[in-house]
């Protein structure tokens, strides 16, 4: 099987890539202690995956970088989203935080955006992303996925992330998306 190195933490996005990328092993190996201290999603997604390509040389390797942008709040919570009400990351108090900040405000239209970064065995560097839109529901509603999905209904449906399958969610998804355009340079 090929191997994938994918520079993440987290088990719900390495379960999401893995269903994304039949195929290939996924390895995670988290870069904690890397700084993400670009201004946008992509570049915050190179630091992160030249983070982890220093320590394969050789192989596949891949970081992402994804967040909500709210068109009301100016594109926040954004590069911020994992930490939008503080540190350490709590899901629970961003969105609290995010339907706060939107009480009253009758435009909720959102978007998700992923960010991947690859570097190939050669050594060279991808760049992709995908987007998803939506709207911020009024309240938080489902029990899957992680983040901000209880509040994110995406165009075309009336339950949101949180409610959809896991089949449902890739298809749509930014990360889905923007894992689409990896399986093409993979
Ligand atoms: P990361 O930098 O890609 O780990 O994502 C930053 C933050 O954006 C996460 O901690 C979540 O709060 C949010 N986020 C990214 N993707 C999703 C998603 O698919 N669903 C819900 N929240 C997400």
């Amino acid at each position: 099987m090929k191997r994938l190195y994918v520079a993440t933490h987290n088990a719900h996005k390495t379960r999401e890539i893995s269903q994304i990328l039949p195929g290939w092993e996924i390895v995670p190996d988290d870069p904690t202690g890397v700084e993400e201290n670009a201004p946008d999603f992509s570049g915050n997604a190179l630091i992160k995956v030249r983070a982890i390509a220093s320590r394969h040389r050789g192989e596949w390797c891949m970081a992402d970088d994804s967040g909500l942008e709210v068109a009301a709040l100016g594109g926040e919570p954004g590069v911020r989203s994992a930490r939008y009400a503080g540190e350490p990351t709590d899901s629970a108090k961003n969105n609290a935080l995010l339907l706060k900040n939107l009480s009253g405000v009758e435009d909720r239209r959102a978007n998700f955006t992923c960010a991947i970064a690859l570097v190939g065995p050669d050594g060279a560097e991808h760049v992709v992303s995908g987007r998803c839109y939506g709207r911020i529901a009024l309240a938080p509603s489902g029990a899957a996925g992680f983040g901000y999905d209880p509040l994110f209904v995406p165009d075309g449906y009336d339950k949101s992330f949180a409610e959809l399958s896991a089949d449902e969610k890739n298809a749509i998804s930014h990360r889905g998306r923007a894992l689409e355009k990896v399986r093409a340079i993979l």
